[in-house]
């Protein structure tokens, strides 16, 4: 039992294994390593295309912080040389050459003033902040207690109520004698715009934020989160606990967002400041281009895979598939008795010409030998239907004859007769001439019966022994009634001499029969027919032809009637 599912899984692994399946696997094999290869590619080149964009970022940021704190150093000098004016002389003085040097005033200044000790501007490149009263500012306050320079959070203007941020400088720190302090307001749109670069990346977001988190400045497209908390803003308060909670002054980490999607954060804290530049980076969005291009590159892959596939599949079934199929095809043609199948060499490959060449010349030569023997069959069939000693049909070719005439007469309402013919005391002749003079003898009567056969487009036989038939096809009784006659006449014109017989030659005794074949009777009854006269025939003193159904003797001078 094991033994038979083990055939049965061995024909199914083949049929598996099969010429296409082999070559298909050919195919992949020899693809597999430059697909390998080419995908170990791609993954590098992900991979350093994400940290190329990734250093590209902090680079940026570091860039952009750097413009930043420019900017910053730029305010701390202008504020510084305010400073130096401001400490130069009276307040009215001073006052008259800050305004003059207004003109130099950098564009991301809005105003310089002078503020008095308790906080009043006493003077200012706007005058209508003159008078304002900055005592509870945080970043006054911290100038007077630091005595150095200081850069205010987020905050809204006195005057206007418009987002701004301060610079303070204490005099104090040029002239200690001196309590004034010089503060600056900032054109903080004038950030957004040095952070122009950072906007209009996919899935990157870069803010300014104060000491707080509130964002200073964004580029354009993130132009809506000024003024707003991190922390009140969906996902970005993530990114500002980061980005505020690492003390370093630059930096990069990478985590995994509320919204599930991975992000990297570089940070720059701008010198001076309490800011800090964020860049946040979804690591999904950047690397979205470069995963196109990597998907892209798997589907050309698959595309040549798939394509290297069929055309090995293709090519299995023109080179191998299709020749082979012509070629059983002829077989099962030939196999089915069409001699004539040849295998067309001009749609087979070149190296199956060879095997095409020698299954054609196997064809002819199988056909040739089938032709011979056919004929030899035919040969032997004939012969096998043919008596030797008389040359006529033996009583198999005759039997085979009787049933064809007797069909064809039936088809054709005609009538069929027969003759049984007997030599007169042949056993008298072989014991006084012996066999082989018998054996003439019969040759003779033969030849006599074929000629007869001939003449009436009869069909003359070897029953057995020295019995002879005559078929007379077309033929009635009356008429083979005339034929039986003339066959025993012609027998008497032999005039073989046979000195035992009371003739004193060879005679022969004739049983004639004849019928309309039908349904109801069989070419047997005609045989036993023919033999019932032949035997009146003999009973009645032989050398005699008698009709069945009514017995003629005949003499000498004609037909007679007889008993
Ligand atoms: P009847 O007139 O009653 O027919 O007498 P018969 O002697 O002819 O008949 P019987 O049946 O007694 O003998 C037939 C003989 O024919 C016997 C046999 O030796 C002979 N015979 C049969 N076949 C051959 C043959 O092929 N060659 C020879 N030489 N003799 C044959
Ligand atoms: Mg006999
Ligand atoms: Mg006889």
């Amino acid at each position: 039992m094991s033994g038979v599912t083990f055939n049965r899984n061995r024909v199914k692994l083949k049929k598996l294994l099969g010429i296409r399946a082999r070559l298909a696997l050919l195919a992949v094999m020899l693809v597999a390593p430059l697909m390998l290869d080419r995908v170990r590619t791609l993954e590098n080149s992900r991979a350093t295309q994400i940290a190329q964009a990734a250093d590209g970022y902090a680079n940026l940021t570091r860039h952009a912080a750097e413009t930043q704190r420019e900017v910053v150093s730029s305010v701390e000098t202008m504020l510084k040389s305010a400073a130096y004016i401001r400490a130069s002389g009276g307040v009215a003085r001073s006052c008259e050459l800050l305004r003059a040097s207004l003109p130099t005033v950098l564009p991301w200044i809005r105003s310089i003033m002078f503020v008095s000790r308790d906080g009043l501007v006493q003077c200012s490149t706007l005058n209508v902040q003159v008078g304002l009263d900055l005592s509870d500012r945080d970043y006054f306050k911290k100038a007077q207690d630091t005595r150095g320079f200081v850069f205010s959070d987020y905050l809204f203007g006195k005057t206007n109520g418009r987002p701004m941020m301060m610079a303070a400088y204490p005099v104090a720190a040029i002239n200690p004698e001196q309590d004034a302090v010089v503060v600056a307001g900032i054109n903080i749109d004038w950030l957004s715009q040095i952070m122009g670069n950072l906007g209009g990346q996919p899935g990157m977001s870069a803010v300014l934020v104060d000491s707080t988190g509130v964002v200073i400045a964004a580029p354009k497209d993130h132009a809506s989160l000024i003024g707003h908390s991190l922390d009140t803003i969906p996902l970005m308060a993530a990114i500002a606990e980061k980005a505020l909670s690492y003390d370093e002054p630059s930096g990069s980490v990478s985590f995994t967002a509320a919204d599930g999607a991975q992000r990297t954060l570089s940070f720059a804290r701008i010198a001076g400041t309490q800011s800090r530049l964020i860049v946040s980076m979804d690591e999904a969005k950047v690397t979205a281009a470069i995963n196109r291009e990597i998907r892209t590159a798997y589907l050309q892959l698959g595309f040549v895979c798939l394509f290297v596939l069929l055309g090995a599949l293709v090519g299995a079934e023109r080179l191998v598939i299709h020749p082979i199929g012509l070629m059983t095809g002829m077989a099962r043609r030939f196999g089915e008795g069409d001699w004539s199948a040849r295998v067309a060499k001009q749609k087979l490959p070149a190296e199956f010409v060879p095997l095409a060449r020698a299954f054609n010349a196997m064809a002819a030569q199988l056909s040739q030998r089938e032709r011979e023997l056919v004929a030899s069959n035919d040969r032997l069939t004939v012969m096998a239907s043919i008596d030797a000693l008389s040359g006529l049909a033996n009583r198999r070719g005759f039997q085979s004859r009787l049933d064809f005439e007797w069909m064809k007469a039936q088809q054709y309402d005609c009538a069929l007769s027969l003759l049984m013919i007997d030599v007169d005391h042949f056993k008298l002749y072989n014991d006084t001439y012996g066999h082989p003079e018998g054996d003439a003898c019969l040759t003779r009567i033969g030849a006599t019966l074929a000629g007869i056969a001939a003449d009436t487009m009869g069909f003359a036989g070897r029953y057995g022994g020295e019995e002879f038939c005559l078929l007379l096809p077309n033929t009635d009784a009356p008429h083979a009634l005339a034929i039986g006659e003339t066959v025993r006449t012609a027998i008497l014109g032999l005039a073989v001499p046979h000195c035992t017989s009371g003739h004193g030659i060879v005679t022969v005794s004739v049983g004639v029969a004849s019928t309309r074949p039908n349904d109801v009777h069989t070419p047997g009854d005609l045989i036993e027919a023919a033999d019932a006269a032949l035997y009146a025939a003999k009973r009645g003193g032989r050398n005699a032809v008698v009709e069945h159904g009514f017995v003629q003797r005949l003499d000498e001078a004609g037909m007679a009637l007889a008993s």
